[in-house]
């Protein structure tokens, strides 16, 4: 079966992340069995009720340890939803030397490509431990590698995790985290304001010196990131409930995307404290925090020889990604992680995401290259 193939019949099975992916993980299950692979799931039931399958396939050499893996493709098998009105979002089309659909880059693209490399090699050669694992709900959290993390099914030495990335090996990412923070004032007739207090004005404060913690930020700096700083963004904001009524209260989101070597917390603290000196100055003044997400940032060592590897296989320099990625949860495995696959990460989650046929082919070359080098 050719790698394009392989791609059609996953792009055909829809996986969006609001739906259950039994059906693909069946899919992969049969594709790993059929090559001797010793697979084992990891099922779950998500918030909503649908059942979310984590994969792992192992092919176990008799001269290593099983539980001890040399490497491991990782790849998501969720993608984020597609608009109706795009008719052959699961139908793989060709034009221009690209193939268009639905996952078609983030990150069936990727996991046609690993399925076509282990077919193409004798796996009777083996000497080390090779893992293909497929994932749950990358696009709504990482969930899915968050939870295997947690499960250890296995320890690893090296990690590809697939994600669109132009065929350049980045070898670490920001972390990101959010928080919903809520401050509370006290309605009252905007003739009389004194009666009240403003949650708007309130919360106007604590934006502005949100905006000063962000430049402090940018002192710190890690040059392999562009930017090269811990960014934050408040990105939605709302308040009030009438012109002329005093705010009873104001919600906004704060976002962070924080350089590797600061923890997640870092910018929570330096806000809680922002939050202290202004109740200080306002006894009054409520405010509550909530930290709805922390995803650890990574960074595998430059001089990694998996980094090397890619690096060279790939003919380009390793570089870092601003975006979330499972990367983290297998170094918490315990392994050097790259992330790494074709296409590019700019056309994935729009209407007509493609990868272009001859990264595709690329892929399969490098991640066979890989294998034989890490486990021959
Ligand atoms: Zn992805």
């Amino acid at each position: 079966m050719t790698v394009e193939q392989t791609l059609a019949e996953l792009v055909s099975i829809d996986s969006v992340s609001a739906l259950s992916n039994a059906e693909i993980i069946s899919y992969l299950e049969a594709r790993c069995e059929a090559l001797g692979f010793t697979v084992k799931r990891f099922p779950h039931l998500d918030e909503t009720g649908a059942e979310k399958i984590n994969l792992v396939a192992l092919q176990i050499t008799s001269q290593a340890e099983a539980a001890t893996v040399e490497l491991a493709l990782v790849g998501h098998t969720d993608t984020v939803p597609y608009d109706p009105a795009w008719s052959e979002a699961l139908k793989l089309t060709e034009s221009d030397g690209k193939l268009y659909g639905r996952g078609a880059c983030d990150t069936k693209a990727f996991i046609a490509a690993s399925l076509t490399a282990i077919e193409s090699i004798d796996l009777k050669k083996l000497k080390q431990t090779l893992a293909l694992v497929f994932t749950a709900d990358e696009e709504i959290g990482c969930l899915g590698a968050k939870r295997l993390a947690d499960a250890r099914p296995f320890n690893a030495r090296y990690a590809i995790v697939g994600e669109p990335t132009s065929l350049q090996p980045m070898r670490a990412g920001k972390g990101y985290c959010l928080a919903e923070i809520t401050v509370r004032g006290r309605e009252a007739h905007s003739a009389y304001p004194q009666l009240g207090a403003s949650a708007i004005f309130r919360a106007a404060r604590l934006i502005n010196r949100i905006e000063e913690v962000a430049k402090d930020l940018k002192s710190h700096a890690h040059a392999s990131f562009d930017p090269p700083f811990t960014t934050l963004n408040v990105g939605l904001i709302e308040g009030g409930t009438a012109k002329n009524i005093v705010a009873g209260e104001c919600c906004f989101t704060l976002e962070w995307r924080t350089i590797p070597g600061q923890e997640s917390d870092y910018v929570l603290n330096l806000v809680k404290r922002e939050v202290d000196d202004l109740q200080k100055l306002d006894p009054d003044f409520v405010c509550w925090i909530h930290a709805a997400r922390t995803d650890e940032s990574f960074e595998t060592r430059a001089d990694s020889p998996l980094v090397h590897f890619l690096e060279e296989s790939s003919n380009k320099p390793s570089g870092t990604v601003a975006f979330g990625t499972e990367a983290p949860s297998m170094i918490a495995l315990g392994a050097d992680a790259v992330v790494f696959g074709p296409g590019d990460i700019r056309v994935a989650h729009r209407t007509g995401e493609f990868v272009p046929i001859d990264e595709l082919n690329r892929c399969v070359a490098i991640l066979r290259r890989s294998i034989e080098h890490h486990c021959f």
